[in-house]
């Protein structure tokens, strides 16, 4: 059987989402296959998938043949249906900002031009410091003809390299003192190291009397070049993965080790022709103060793990990166991708300076992380962090969140390929009240449909999903699926302190009926002899009808939430996830803006908390005057807090000059 969609998978199949989807096609038995315009895939190989080169808005069929066939096609739709599936982890690989690439595109401009090179503005910032080279030796075919009563050795061997590598890497992930970004690297490339495209192709090398070190080369080279071709620069990155792999093989078959990178001295600019990112992500991060290379650009996988560590990179180079391996002191702008080859002394003062700068920055946000914004009259602003998963506790908690503002359970469900079951939910829920006690933790009971649908739902087909069944709406129709939600939710309670929130919430009505099924599973416990706990239940205003009726609402409830991504795009009546009216998703129309300050209105009069979870609240631009509104909460990207205590501060501080 098959069924066709268009991929929603924001920004295609690429390497984690395919990573992903492949993962999720090989938990069926069935045999499935990704049909695009004429051509058709196995789903189960990565590479094949990322050949395939899928991306967002295109049409794609999936084809299953097997005894799981319904299932593997209801769940593999609904992944390519879901535009965050596979990208939850990726924020650390966002590109820099491009105002604040021209800010510092101006910074080196009018320095001397002598040992100026440029490359790709990879990782923003500025470095100068000793060049640690990283060249190791090219290696080279054998080009060593087998005689047929050798094939087979030569096959097992291959085999035992590539295990030994697979073995490498697996214990790469097992270190517990390796960044989740980076894990989730090493885990695609182990994925290409599996694939049967690389070790399938190299083995039938071998089978046809070729030695195994050419035969890898071979094989390598054949898909890095299918790669290199690809119209798309995510997926010429990925060449420069393929190869890297591809070396960790043959360097096992010949029993070498590679150059490492345990010696780099503290401070260091690591200088490389290419480096893959697994070697980088073993490297010792913390005493690499910059990185250039020949190879890659600013979406290899060498660019992110820099990104994630902030730390500055220029790829891209190109042969003149060799020039700068004979050079003593380097000094590069990751913003302007400027690089230059033993600075003079007016661009090593320059460069100083710059770096004496950011730092003074960075350090000056990290003030604000422990800092509690209060009000005149003692109010305390919250400034909470949305997050989706248990991976991202410690980002938040480093950033200095206070408590969890909307935590998306919906991760939970689109993780697994049947619905998690009450205990997984209650243990979930429970681990993250106590990460952040005695701060509150704001769960949002499951918002599927629209934009996020999953397995184990099954969902009618909508000409507007955005205007269907999703949210509550869905769970007040499923109190199969809704109440272990619930039952968990009080069970959590009993571990901190756990809020409650309702999505898509549209009147009173939805309240009411979510409050008797609480009622029925706390009885149920109760006469289960299970522990639990009460919790504020609160709801989204994110419907304009909920905005008309918040009056009535605020009785109803301990809190409300803004959700300003679904409220814009309801007030405006423009879908959130169509490009062509994006220019119409403005939070700061004043239709939309006074719909917040509406609900902050019937909030405030009925004495409840109101709060904001959509991507609005991490605006500088806009907290002031959502404070000036009444919003005492603000919960956004872990990223965002520090900068965003510090704007609630300097507005009342602001407030205060003016005598307010
Ligand atoms: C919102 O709509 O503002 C919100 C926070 O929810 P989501 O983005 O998950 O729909
Ligand atoms: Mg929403």
């Amino acid at each position: 059987m098959e069924r066709s969609t268009i991929v929603r998978v924001h920004d295609g199949l690429h390497a984690r989402p395919a990573t992903r989807f492949v993962k999720l096609a090989k938990s069926f038995e069935s045999d499935i296959e990704l049909v695009k315009d004429d051509k058709s895939v196995s789903a189960k190989s990565s590479v094949k998938l990322m050949l395939l080169g899928v991306k967002e808005n295109e049409e794609i069929t999936v084809r299953a043949t097997g005894a799981d066939a319904i299932e593997a096609i209801e769940a593999l739709i609904g992944y390519l249906e879901n535009p965050r599936a596979g990208t939850e982890e990726e924020s650390a690989g966002q590109t820099p900002r491009t105002d604040d690439r021209k800010i510092a595109g101006k910074r080196t401009g009018e320095l001397a031009s002598h040992g100026k090179l440029r490359g790709v503005a990879a990782s923003e910032g500025v470095a100068i410091g000793p060049v640690y080279g990283f060249f190791p030796a090219e290696i080279k075919h054998e080009n060593r003809p087998l005689a047929a009563n050798e094939i087979a050795d030569e096959v097992l061997r291959l085999k035992q390299a590539i295990t030994t590598v697979q073995r490498r890497m697996d214990a790469s992930l097992a270190e517990t003192g390796l960044a989740d970004s980076d894990r989730g690297i090493v885990a695609a490339l182990k994925d290409i190291a599996n694939d049967d495209e690389l070790t399938g192709g190299a083995i039938a090398i071998v089978e046809g009397g070729v030695d195994a070190v050419s035969a890898v080369i071979g094989a390598t080279s054949k898909i890095a070049s299918d790669f290199a071709t690809m119209d798309d620069p995510y997926l010429n990155a990925r060449a420069d993965d393929v190869n890297a792999v591809g070396r960790q093989i043959c360097l096992a078959l010949l029993g070498q080790e590679d150059v490492n990178l345990d010696a780099v001295a503290e401070g260091s600019i690591l200088v490389a022709d290419d480096i893959g990112a697994w070697d980088l992500a073993r490297a010792p991060l913390k005493r690499i103060a910059g990185v250039i290379c020949g190879h890659g650009g600013a979406t290899s996988h060498v660019a992110i793990i820099a990104r994630a560590h902030g730390i500055p990179a220029v790829l891209g180079l190109g042969r003149p990166v060799l020039d700068l391996k004979n050079a003593k002191t380097v000094a590069l702008d990751g913003d302007s991708g400027e690089v230059f080859a033993n600075p003079d002394a007016v661009v090593s003062s320059h460069f100083q300076a710059e770096i004496v700068k950011a730092e003074a920055e960075k350090r000056a946000l990290t003030a604000y992380k422990d800092i509690t914004p209060k009000r005149a009259d003692g109010t305390v602003i919250e400034i909470a962090a949305n997050i989706g998963s248990l991976e991202e506790i410690d980002a938040a908690k480093d950033a200095g969140a206070m408590g969890v503002g909307l935590f998306r359970t919906e991760l939970l469900f689109m993780r697994h390929i049947h619905l998690p079951s009450e205990d997984l939910q209650a243990e979930t829920y429970s681990s993250l009240a106590k990460a952040f006690a005695p701060f509150p933790v704001i769960v949002r009971t499951l918002d599927i449909g629209g934009d996020k649908p999953i397995a184990g739902v099954e969902f009618p087909d909508e000409e507007n999903p955005f205007l269907g069944w999703r949210g509550i709406r869905m769970c007040l129709d499923r109190p199969d699926v809704f109440k272990p939600q619930l039952r968990a939710l009080l069970r959590a309670a009993v571990h901190g302190n756990i809020k409650v929130m309702l999505p898509m919430i549209s009147g009173v009505g939805e309240v009411q009926a979510t409050r008797i099924l609480i009622d029925e599973c706390a009885k149920e416990l109760a006469a289960e002899g299970r522990a639990f706990a009460h919790f504020d239940l609160g709801v989204m205003i994110e419907t304009p009808a909920a905005v008309l009726v918040a009056p009535a609402l605020a009785r109803e409830v301990a809190f409300f939430s803004i959700g300003t991504n679904d409220l814009t795009q309801y007030i405006m009546a423009a879908d959130r996830l169509n490009p062509v009216v994006a220019k119409l998703n403005d939070v700061t129309h004043p239709a939309v803006m006074a719909a917040i300050e509406l609900t902050a209105k019937a909030g405030a009069e009925a004495g409840i908390m109101v709060g904001m979870c959509g991507e609005a609240a991490g605006r500088p631009d806009l907290i002031p005057a959502f404070i000036a509104m009444g919003l005492t909460e603000l919960s956004m990207s872990p990223s965002s807090i520090q900068r965003a205590k510090k704007c609630v501060l300097d507005g009342f501080k602001t407030a205060q000059e003016v005598g307010l």
